[in-house]
Formats: structure tokens, C-alpha cells, sequence
């Protein structure tokens, strides 16, 4: 896997999957660091569609709640349009329409279907993710949208990673009820202590919902560990800022 480090318009840098998604395959996307880019942060106007011409019209960001629910965007919209209302994962055919997610340890992440022509973005910390937030997201995406999963391209973004990431039994039982394979995500680090790979959980349901696994592509970067270039919540202990990341079909060939 390999990371590239781009310059957009803004100027800011982002991080992008290079073989999942790209111009070339008529769609946007983007890993966002505590640098950058802005709209969609924490404070702004959220649920409201706004733009970030020239690269993206439509931007949408929408009040998180740590839940599974998914805002369907599968009419055009416009700016001043607002969302009200409370969601972890946005999901569109329409092209020109930027969704993002906003998170500080929680795993961002990016989904796509270059069949269908649909794109999906996640906001998945552990309680989404053992409530079964990938699950729900692809079910949807499949029964609304007739994507098969066996297409489907999936990015997993920075997030509190294993070397850091230390929970207790608040998550542990619910992770052992929720995922058969839990013992395979936690390393035990002291009494009552595990670490838990969000990352590597997301991606074994993904590859359990028959996601080919070459279509899985994971940033292996810790927000924890690098205060240099991602905000945390656990380190920080407070919401300083939160990354945006997108994603964005264009609606246009590589050739145009
Ligand atoms: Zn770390």
C-alpha cells in the first residue's frame, strides 16, 4: 500500500489511497490532517450543504452521534440545503456532491462502487463499529443502490491505531458480543487492559461481508502517535479539532 502526500487547490495537504480511488476512475478522495482542509469542521454550520468550488460544488457534513444510520443524498441538492438531524455515514449516487466525515481517533472511512457509481463515507469509532456500522452501510448500499460488494472499493483512513489505542471492559464486552472474531482485533496489556486494532476490526467485517480483500486499502497511521499531523482525543483529551475526509464521484472520464 502506498500513501501520497498531494496538494489540492487549498493549499493544504491530504492524504489519499493510490490505488483505491482516483481521477481516473471518476471519483475524489481524501484523508484530511489537522492541517487541513477546514469546511466541515466541528464548529462550522454542520448538516448545511455548502461549496468548496472550484474542486467540489456541494459539500455535506452532517451532526454525528456515534450511531449506524446513514443519510441517503440520492436527488441532486443545493447550497443552504439543510440536513437535520443526526447520522455516521452518508451514502450518494449523485455526482458533485462531496460527503464527509469528521473524526480525531475514530476510523474514517471511504467507500466505492465504480459499477454502480456510488460512493459511501463512514464515521466508525468502536461503539459503531461493534454495532455493526460497516454491516448496515453495505446492506444499504446494496438494497437502495444495487451495489455488489465483491466490486466494492474500501479505504480505511488515520485513526487510533493498536500501538495506542487502549480500551477496557466498557468496550470489551460489548466487542465480544458483537464480533465472533474479537480475540483477533485485542492483545491484552494488563489486568483489565487491551489494546484494540479499530482498523484491523473494520476491515474483517468488510472481508466478511465479501469485500475482496484486494479492494481493501488501510492508511497505517496512528492519530495518537503523531501529533504532528493528526489531532486526537485521547491524547489531547478534549476535542481540539477534528480531520475531515471525503469522498466525491465527479460525474466525469478521465478523458474530459
Ligand atoms: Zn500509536
Amino acid at each position: 500500500m502506498v500513501t501520497e502526500f498531494v496538494k489540492n487547490r487549498a493549499p493544504v495537504e491530504v492524504m489519499t489511497v493510490s490505488s483505491f480511488a482516483s481521477r481516473s476512475h471518476e471519483v475524489l478522495h481524501f484523508f484530511g490532517t489537522r492541517h487541513g482542509p477546514s469546511y466541515g469542521e466541528p464548529n462550522a454550520d454542520l448538516g448545511r450543504v455548502r461549496a468548496a468550488e472550484p474542486d467540489y460544488p456541494f459539500v455535506v457534513s452532517v451532526h454525528q452521534v456515534h450511531g449506524t444510520d446513514a443519510l441517503i443524498l440520492d436527488g441532486p441538492v443545493r447550497v443552504g440545503e439543510k440536513f437535520t438531524g443526526g447520522w455516521d455515514v452518508i451514502i450518494t449516487d449523485q455526482p458533485g456532491i462531496l460527503v464527509t466525515v469528521r473524526t480525531a481517533d475514530c476510523v474514517p472511512v471511504l467507500l466505492h462502487d465504480p459499477q454502480r457509481e456510488t460512493v459511501a463515507v463512514i464515521h466508525a469509532g468502536w461503539r459503531g463499529a461493534v454495532n455493526g456500522i460497516v454491516e448496515k452501510t453495505m446492506s444499504t448500499m446494496q438494497q437502495r443502490f444495487g451495489c455488489r460488494l465483491d466490486g466494492l472499493r474500501v479505504a480505511i483512513g488515520p485513526s487510533a491505531g493498536a500501538c495506542c489505542y487502549e480500551v477496557d471492559q466498557q468496550v470489551m464486552d460489548p466487542l465480544r458480543g458483537g464480533y465472533p472474531e474479537w480475540s483477533s482485533v485485542v492483545k491484552m496489556t494488563d489486568h483489565d487492559k487491551w489494546r484494540l486494532d479499530l482498523k484491523k476490526l473494520i476491515r474483517g467485517q468488510a472481508l466478511g461481508c465479501g469485500v475482496d480483500e484486494n479492494n481493501i486499502q488501510c492508511l497505517d497511521l496512528c492519530t495518537i502517535c503523531r501529533p504532528d499531523v493528526f489531532f486526537s482525543y485521547r491524547r489531547e483529551g478534549r476535542v481540539s479539532g477534528k480531520m475531515v475526509s471525503g469522498i466525491m464521484l465527479t460525474g466525469k472520464s478521465p478523458s474530459t
